[in-house]
């Protein structure tokens, strides 16, 4: 049995009072917590009204169902009535209410797309939208929506496969130049195969159950300038195929990438070691029929099963040390995922993370995130503001700013945190600058024990206009800052105070 504070939620001070992207959390009321409601959802109690039966909804009977005590939503495509889950809502029931009697899916992924809500809500769910012979606009099926943007975009890629006696080659035509190793996730599984390719903000798919079973490992190849890839499959059995397989869902789409669902793959955890004394380093292993980099700047997100409901919360992969150079041997970063946690003894999917053994498995999704290795170009001056936890998505950056932009002269973190055994690989950090003098790293602390002499309080004017000198009058700058919402918004305001524009500023959220 989880235990969960009876206090309001979020607490006054949690970092949940606030949504990413700078909507307001509601204060919930006493017993309205996740962990409150995915109870509910297991009592048994009939949360639709309708006695377990699904109904086939049409439009005009989910319009009839818009006030707080009787709500439906569709999202894609399914009807659930989210009455009962009002108050247990983080967003609050007003929120909710602005798709009351309606199609939802467009409000729903604008805030919070990676949510389970299939799993949160099953209890609530009323039925399926009936089809109708001809689909009003906003209401139509997802894949002819996405096909219409799809439009839009970069052309859509296409591809072709040869084989050998004992090999297949799928090859990918992008029609784009800047394809790398990242662009590419592959995995196979239950007997699906699935690449997707990345091109800005779009996703080309390659879905198909194979003609015959292949080997576990396959090799990708991307070749830069023609952008071409390659992946290559190792068939079990040396006979020839008549073709390459039968298309499954979405095959040889190519859609935006935010109407695409997640797609996750077991994870194995391999190694927890303590950080801090409540953040720690999980590695997790890819299985070896997938294929995954997660790109710099990027989060995915982990799945567990808590309670018997499916919940999902994002994290930021870094690598396994800042001083990958000096540390022997490295895992390869194409098999393994290394992530910065902080357990929360009160939150609900760090606790059953810790508890995982050395073994155990957690589903890990595709990368998302816009932050692009090309705001680096021609980068002179990088600032990094990283409080907490905030400091996850600057390791890959400092790993790579220092070893990958010729142009850089100077790289500074300010590193925000409440007290100095909250700070994370702070020796690391420490070495880092004294190795390379482009390299500055300064601690600020919000509730230092009295010995501490470094600087104090929360980020502030006065705090920022000393630290973000810029090594010339016209050097290209680039600031990241990442933390709880609160610091992340006063950080971007204090910044456009201070004459940063838009385009040198990136902060991360979900
Ligand atoms: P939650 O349940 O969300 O609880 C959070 C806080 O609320 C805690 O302080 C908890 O004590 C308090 N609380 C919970 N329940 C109650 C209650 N009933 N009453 C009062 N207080 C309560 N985090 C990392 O550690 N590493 C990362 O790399 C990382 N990357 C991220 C990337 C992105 C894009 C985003 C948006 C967030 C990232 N996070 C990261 C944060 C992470 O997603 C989670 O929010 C965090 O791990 C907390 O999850 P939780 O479910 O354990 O806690
Ligand atoms: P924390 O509570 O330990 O606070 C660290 C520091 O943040 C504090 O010392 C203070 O300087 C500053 N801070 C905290 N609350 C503030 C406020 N209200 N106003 C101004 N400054 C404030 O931090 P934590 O528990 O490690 O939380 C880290 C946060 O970073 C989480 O909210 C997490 O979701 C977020 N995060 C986001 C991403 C992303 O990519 N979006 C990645 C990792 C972490």
């Amino acid at each position: 049995m989880l235990n969960v504070p009876s206090q309001s939620f979020p607490a006054p001070s949690s970092q949940q009072r606030v949504a990413s992207g700078g909507r307001s959390k509601v204060p919930l009321k006493q017993g309205r917590s996740l962990m409150d409601w995915i109870r509910l959802t297991k009592s048994g109690k009939d949360l639709t009204g309708l006695k377990g039966r699904l109904f086939e909804v049409t439009e005009e009977e989910l319009v009839k169902h818009n006030k707080k005590d009787d709500c439906w939503i569709c999202i894609r495509g399914f009807v659930y009535n989210v009455s009962p889950y009002m108050e247990y809502h983080p967003g609050g029931e007003d929120e909710l209410m602005r798709a009351a009697g309606s199609d939802g899916t467009d409000l729903f992924d604008q805030v919070h797309r990676w949510v389970n809500y299939e799993s949160m809500l099953k209890e609530c769910l009323v039925g399926k939208m009936a089809v109708k012979p001809a689909i009003p606009k906003g209401m139509l099926p997802k894949s002819q929506v996405t096909d219409t943007r799809a439009r839009e975009g970069p052309i859509s890629p296409s591809y072709d496969w040869f084989q050998t006696d004992s090999l297949i080659t799928i090859i990918i035509y992008t029609k784009q130049k800047d394809m790398n190793l990242d662009s590419v996730i592959v995995d196979y599984q239950d007997d699906s195969f699935r690449a997707e390719t990345i091109i800005q903000d779009y996703s080309y798919l390659i879905h198909m159950e194979l003609f015959r079973e292949i080997q576990e490992d396959f090799s990708v190849r991307v070749v830069a300038n023609v952008g071409k890839i390659e992946i290559v499959l190792k068939k079990k059995e040396h006979t020839s195929w008549k073709c390459l397989g039968r298309a499954l869902e979405n095959h040889n789409s190519f859609t935006p990438r935010k109407d695409t669902a997640l797609y996750y793959r077991k994870c194995q955890l391999i190694s927890k070691e303590d950080v801090t004394h409540d953040t720690k380093l999980f590695c997790l292993m890819l299985p070896p029929s997938s294929y995954l980099q997660v790109p710099i700047g990027q989060h995915v997100y982990l799945k567990l099963t808590i309670a018997g409901t499916e919940i999902v919360k994002p994290y930021t992969p870094v690598s396994h040390s800042l001083l990958f150079k000096l540390m022997e041997p490295v895992l390869p970063n194409d098999k393994y995922i290394y992530f910065l946690i902080k357990i929360y003894p009160a939150g609900l999917f760090t606790p059953e993370l810790d508890h995982l053994q050395i073994g155990d498995f957690v589903s890990v999704s595709s990368p998302e995130g816009n932050f692009k290795i090309s705001q680096f170009q021609e980068l002179e001056d990088l600032f990094l503001l990283a409080a907490g936890t905030g400091f996850t998505p600057m390791v890959k950056i400092l790993n790579y700013a220092l070893t990958n932009i010729p142009s850089l002269r100077k790289v500074k973190l300010m590193f925000f945190n409440k007290t100095e055994d909250d700070i994370i690989w702070r020796s690391q950090l420490e070495n880092l600058a004294f190795k390379d003098k482009r390299c500055e790293v300064e601690f600020v602390l919000s509730a230092p024990t009295s010995g501490w002499n470094g600087k104090q309080g929360h980020i502030s004017p006065a705090l920022l206009s000393e630290f973000l000198k810029r090594s010339s009058d016209k050097s290209k700058v680039l600031i990241c800052i990442c933390g709880p919402t609160p610091f992340t918004e006063q950080g971007i305001r204090l910044l456009h105070d201070l004459n940063f524009s838009k385009d040198e500023i990136h902060s991360f959220t979900a």
